[in-house]
């Protein structure tokens, strides 16, 4: 929609809550970028699961009231700060975090966060880019130090970090497993980079898994919901095995004694405590945009005005297919 003189949409949170309290003001000030940032006119914004537990109230990192959430936007640059020599107006990006939030019509954020989005994707495919594909990098390779003939499975393959790291992992030569709980979820991670897939939601499933790897484990585990598998994870590895943990809603009981019997290791990620590394991140992920390996799914998709049933949809919704944007 076209801004009306400086003014623009939003979401809005003034209090931390359930998916209500997210906010559409049609009058909110388009911001100004400061000597180092760039202003956006966002075409299509990531939703993150993370975005839902800050909004919730119950997360680490709270933001200040008031807020717009919001930090995987793709679009085109409208205006830059003095300072800024890599963007002008009217480049296409995308960018891993916002300063003003992304589910608004425009963005401001900092140059070093944005990356020039290549013609080989849309919209929607750049703003399902930042987070999952640097995440999944992060966990396979700064954290997980993940080797070509090394085996991986990724445990919850078929949302936004799943799908990026079958397809990163594919292509740096591992072996790649990985579980949906639909048919057409294990479908599109089979299109995906994997080369065998399982079913979650199938009683036995885990069993299938060690039919399937013989004696031998799997090297590493991209874990998406640890508070339900970490304990069978630690059954699955291979001797020095690692599981990378991801995503995680809640405590679960594990026999450390487990960890003992293949010196395993359980690790922890948070792409939030990256910084310099990015950098290694943006250049394996952009050279992979360019070789054409690197394709994002986009799955459900819905306009700012359903923001607050995206948000719904993220955390309770089942039957991941790609990943989910907000279109502007
Ligand atoms: P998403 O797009 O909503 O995908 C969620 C995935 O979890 C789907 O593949 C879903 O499969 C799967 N899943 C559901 N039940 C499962 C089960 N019992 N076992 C294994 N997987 C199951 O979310 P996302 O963006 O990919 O994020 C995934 C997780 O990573 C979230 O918890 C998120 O908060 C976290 N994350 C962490 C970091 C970090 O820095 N540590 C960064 C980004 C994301 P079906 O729907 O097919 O059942």
């Amino acid at each position: 929609m076209a801004a009306t003189r400086n003014l623009m949409r939003a979401v809005r949170v003034f209090e931390f809550g359930g998916p209500e309290v997210l906010k559409i003001q049609s009058d909110v000030v388009i911001p100004v970028p400061k000597e180092n940032q760039v202003l956006i006119k966002v075409h299509a914004c990531g939703v993150n699961p993370v975005e839902a537990y800050i909004r919730s109230g119950t997360y680490a990192r709270k933001p200040t009231l008031p807020y717009t959430p919001g930090s995987d936007v793709a679009g085109v640059i409208e205006g830059v700060g003095e300072h800024v020599t890599a963007f002008k107006k009217g480049d296409r990006v995308f960018t891993i975090g916002t300063i003003s939030g992304g589910y608004a019509d425009y963005a401001v954020a900092a140059a070093n966060k944005v990356f020039p989005l290549s013609d080989k994707l849309d919209f929607k495919q750049g703003a399902a880019v930042a987070i999952p594909y640097f995440t999944a990098y992060r966990a396979l390779f700064q954290k997980g130090h993940a080797k070509a003939g090394e085996s991986v499975l990724v445990h919850g393959a078929s949302g936004g970090v799943g799908i990026a790291t079958c397809q990163i992992a594919r292509a740096c030569g591992l072996k790649v497993l990985g579980t949906a709980g639909t048919e057409e979820g294990m479908n599109i991670v089979l299109r995906n980079g994997a080369h065998q897939v399982f079913n979650h939601r199938e009683a036995n499933y885990i069993d299938k898994i060690k039919e399937y790897t013989k004696m031998e484990g799997v090297d590493i585990i991209i874990e998406m919901l640890s508070n339900i598998n970490l304990a069978a994870d630690l059954q699955l590895l291979s001797c020095g095995g690692r599981v990378m943990v991801v995503g995680c809603r809640g405590p679960i009981e594990i026999n450390p004694r487990d960890t003992m019997t293949k010196e395993s290791s359980i690790i922890g990620v948070s792409l939030f405590l990256a910084t310099e590394e990015m950098h290694e991140c943006a250049a394996a992920l952009l050279d992979g945009i360019e070789a054409g390996w690197l394709n994002p799914i986009v799955g459900p998709e819905y306009p700012l005005e359903q923001v607050a049933k995206a948000h719904e949809d993220i955390i309770h919704g089942s039957g991941a297919r790609g990943k989910m944007v907000l279109l502007l």
